[in-house]
């Protein structure tokens, strides 16, 4: 599978946004449309059956539909994730084309006030608006919520806003310290009571809306997830923007260059990084330490793991 990131640029700029992502902002040497497309059908020809398409926005990349209609018209799976900012009737409408396995649109509050706190200059109106449209045009619904101090009280009124829209899947675990959200950690990061309250809810609603709603949140913490995925590696390639090939959202390691190497290549280069000294290193510094204090974990930069995983020339030039 791949998850791949089309481009740092973004309608929004999140208070908690992993990548930092922001109008304009995007990563130096992106890929561009032919490169993109022929990223697509490499991947189509690896018979790579499930592709999700994420960010920054995806939809804001000249090329994300011809991107998407490559990937699909192979036999890819698709998993889309956006803001739904600007999910039009007509994108709605091509995407319904194509084998959608599910939209995912971050609820990140059930008032405008909330969710504005967490994405200024956005509409909640315009969000819930986007999970209506596909739902109307028959394409699978999940939503996200990341959990921060301006939101967490609202977070039982939004699984009830995602049962209410038909989605079938809500997706929330604890703040990554990652990216926006790493600068104004002590701002956002909730309480550890306000977790165990959290918590406490998502368990309840788990067991209440079994079958009409699949609440997702385990693993619970970056660093659970992080130390789940070096004991069990997952198959999941994370392509960056540029090409490059990283391991997880949350280290800091590009192990492939898709401009440089095949897709079996780069899959070779991911499989043997799981087990590389310094990625096991920096898993057990992570779970030690916490997501927050571990140096390597990132806040906007990707850095070869080694001398015999060659990545391209923006690789390490990066800043926060
Ligand atoms: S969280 Fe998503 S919508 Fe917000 S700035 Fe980041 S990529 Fe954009």
């Amino acid at each position: 599978m791949a998850a791949w990131q089309l481009t740092y640029d973004c309608d929004l700029s999140c208070v908690h946004c992993c990548t930092l992502s922001a109008p304009g902002r995007k990563m130096p040497g992106e890929l561009s449309r032919a490169e993109a497309v022929d990223v697509a059908d490499r991947r189509v020809s690896a018979q790579v059956p499930y592709v999700m398409l994420c960010g920054g926005e995806p939809t804001r990349v000249p090329h994300f539909l011809d991107t998407a209609e490559r990937l699909g018209w192979g036999g890819a799976w698709l998993k889309i994730e956006t803001n739904g900012q600007s999910f039009s009737e007509e994108l709605a409408t091509r995407l319904s084309k194509l084998p959608i396995r599910s939209i995912q649109i971050s609820l990140d509050g059930a008032t405008e006030e909330s969710y504005r706190k967490m994405r200024p200059a956005a509409s909640l109106e315009k969000a819930v608006g986007a999970c209506l449209l596909a739902r109307v045009h028959g394409m699978p619904l999940e939503i996200t919520f990341a959990p921060t101090t301006l939101n967490i009280h609202e977070a039982e009124d939004v699984v009830d806003l995602a049962l209410a829209l038909g989605a079938f899947r809500f997706n929330t675990g604890k703040l990554m310290a990652v990216g926006r959200a790493r600068l104004l950690w002590e701002n956002l990061r909730p309480s550890e009571p306000q977790y165990a309250s959290f918590r406490s809810m998502l368990d309840a609603r788990r067991t209440e809306l079994e079958g009409r709603l699949d609440l997702c949140y385990e693993p619970f913490s970056m660093e659970e997830d992080l130390a789940l995925r070096a004991s069990e590696p997952p198959g999941t390639l994370f392509i960056l923007p540029d090409g490059r090939v990283a391991l997880s959202g949350g280290l800091s390691h590009a192990v492939a260059d898709l401009r440089k190497q095949s897709v079996s290549e780069a899959w070779a280069a991911y499989q043997k990084a799981w087990s590389h000294a310094r990625v096991r290193e920096d898993v057990e510094r992570i779970e030690r330490e916490g997501a927050f204090m571990a140096p390597p974990v990132r806040t906007h930069s990707w850095a070869p793991l080694a001398d015999d995983f060659p990545t391209g020339s923006t690789a390490g030039k990066e800043t926060a």
